[in-house]
């Protein structure tokens, strides 16, 4: 019988006549023999890491069958270890479960300086080109674009108020945060805006680098992990973008129901999940929707957040309120007399950051006016606010604000025209739409004439950088954000 060593070459020999030799270099030469002079049908190869193993497995798979059908190998097994401390993590090229993949130590020790506590949380989750590291294969994965988590100190599970509308995401979120990848996986929290989910989720990651400083934890809401992807293409960078979304321990997934309609997000998220669970690897995501509600998204993804637990949270009911509004109020180092927290969670009941809203508007009434927060100065505070609906500022809104402002038309501002005297007034209202509206950078491109969401976000920056130095510009931009907060 041939050794594995000689089928090994063969194989080898056919591929690299039948593939670019840049791709033969990258993805064929790394892979190694396990156990040279062995003479089964089973040929391992080690891999130099799991990146590799999705590469290859969605790649080259073709590849290898036909170098066997070619050959006459077709009998030959060929299977993949990750590395030399794995359980033969093997996977069949063809089989129809080609994910199965033994869990293996996939975060060496970290390389010194670059991943301490405090980089971890450097609040920056803009894609920095400059200090991007090259990743290195093997060693310290992710962290590779945004190298920090961006999670919020204040949001634990301390912090979290429980009541019986949130228990159940509550305790499933702390036992991820427990045992990452064994309790739950996926875990799905929805449930409509300001209930909570945000805030579960950075629970989750605080608690879990509580417990472990070294455990990689990656946050992102799917629109920035939208946005990451096209960056990444176009610069090409997905190598390390997927180094880091698919080597993490615990990846959450902020606002899924955002890349409904969003094919490529779709199918390079499902990729990602498809590799950290075959890891087993925590992967926590929220929506505002229930997986069967989220429109316009494949099948394949809707199933596989239904894989593991879904868990929802309800509005909280008026004792809840007034527990939450009494915590936040301790936070922030006031105290609340019954009646006025009472006053308050009655009133604001749509969700709990309208509550916050309600809290905050009181606390600085108090301040300016030198007042203690008694229940007349909860009743001057609120007596036009509370309890209606406020209005939303549109886009459209925004719009007209700016056309009138710089006396143009709303059509010159959907316009393509590139001068000055349009293009300006159009990047002042494109900012102004992101941050006061709340409106996506797609949403906001869809406004204004069909503009590419890349666009829209050049302009924003743009807008930010010389509100720094721009003192005309700044005038500008604090009397439309004044009168739009007026009018509504
Ligand atoms: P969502 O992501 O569901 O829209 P967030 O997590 O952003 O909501 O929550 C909105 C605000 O309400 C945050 O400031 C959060 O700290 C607060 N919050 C929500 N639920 C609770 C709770 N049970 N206890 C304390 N604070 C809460
Ligand atoms: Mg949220």
């Amino acid at each position: 019988m041939t050794s594995s060593e000689q089928i090994w070459q063969s194989i080898k020999s056919y591929l690299k006549s039948s593939l670019d030799d840049s791709l033969f270099q990258e993805w064929i030469e790394p892979l190694s023999l396990d156990i040279p002079n062995c003479t089964s049908n089973i040929i391992t190869l080690k891999l130099p890491n799991l990146v590799y193993y999705q590469g290859l497995q969605n790649e080259f798979s073709p590849h290898f069958r036909a170098a066997k059908d070619a050959l006459g190998y077709q009998m030959i097994d060929i299977r993949f270890q990750v590395n030399e401390h794995s359980a033969i993590p093997s996977i069949e090229l063809d089989g129809p479960n080609g994910l199965a993949i033994e869990p293996f130590e996939m975060f060496p020790e970290e390389p010194e300086g670059e991943l301490n506590d405090e980089n971890r949380h450097r609040r920056d989750s803009e894609v920095n080109e400059a200090t991007q590291p090259t990743p290195k294969p093997g060693s310290g994965f992710s962290r590779s674009l945004s190298r920090e988590v961006g999670l919020k100190h204040e949001y634990t599970f301390e912090n979290f108020v429980r009541g019986t509308s949130n228990q159940f995401a509550m305790a499933t979120c702390m036992s991820v945060a427990d045992n990452p990848g064994a309790a739950y996986n996926p875990l799905f929290i929805y449930g409509s805006t300001g209930l909570g989910k945000t805030h579960l989720l950075h629970a989750v990651g605080n608690r879990v680098l509580q417990k472990n400083k070294h455990a990689v934890v990656t946050y992102i809401s799917s629109e920035n992990f939208m946005n990451e992807m096209i960056y990444c293409l176009r610069h090409n960078k997905m190598w390390e973008f997927r180094q880091k979304y698919r080597f993490c321990d615990v990846l959450m997934i902020d606002d899924v129901q955002f890349i409904a309609n969003k094919k490529a997000t779709q199918e390079e998220f499902f990729h990602t999940f498809n590799t950290l669970y075959a890891a087993k690897k925590q992967i926590v995501i929220t929506s505002d929707l229930f997986p069967q509600d989220i429109p316009d998204i494949e099948d394949r993804l809707r199933n596989r957040f239904q894989w593991g637990l879904i868990a929802d949270i309800q509005p909280p009911d008026v004792e809840h309120r007034i527990a939450i509004l009494n915590k936040k109020a301790e936070q922030l180092g006031v105290k609340l007399d019954d009646d006025v927290s009472e006053y308050i969670a009655k009133h604001a009941k749509r969700n709990i950051r309208e509550l916050e809203g309600a809290l905050h508007r009181i606390h600085a009434y108090s301040k300016l006016h030198a007042r203690a927060l008694s229940m007349d100065l909860a009743l001057e505070t609120f007596k036009d606010v509370l309890g209606e609906p406020p209005k939303r500022l549109t886009v459209e809104h925004v719009q007209k604000a700016v056309a009138d402002h710089f006396k143009l038309k709303i059509a010159d501002l959907k316009s393509k025209r590139r001068q000055r005297a349009v293009a300006y007034p159009r990047q002042v209202a494109m900012y102004l739409a992101r941050k006061m509206t709340g409106a996506s950078f797609p949403e906001i491109g869809d406004r204004f004439g069909g503009k590419d969401h890349t666009t829209v976000m050049h302009n924003v920056r743009k807008i930010e950088d010389s509100l720094l130095r721009d003192l005309d510009l700044k005038a500008h931009v604090e009397s439309l954000e004044r009168q739009l907060e007026q009018s509504h």
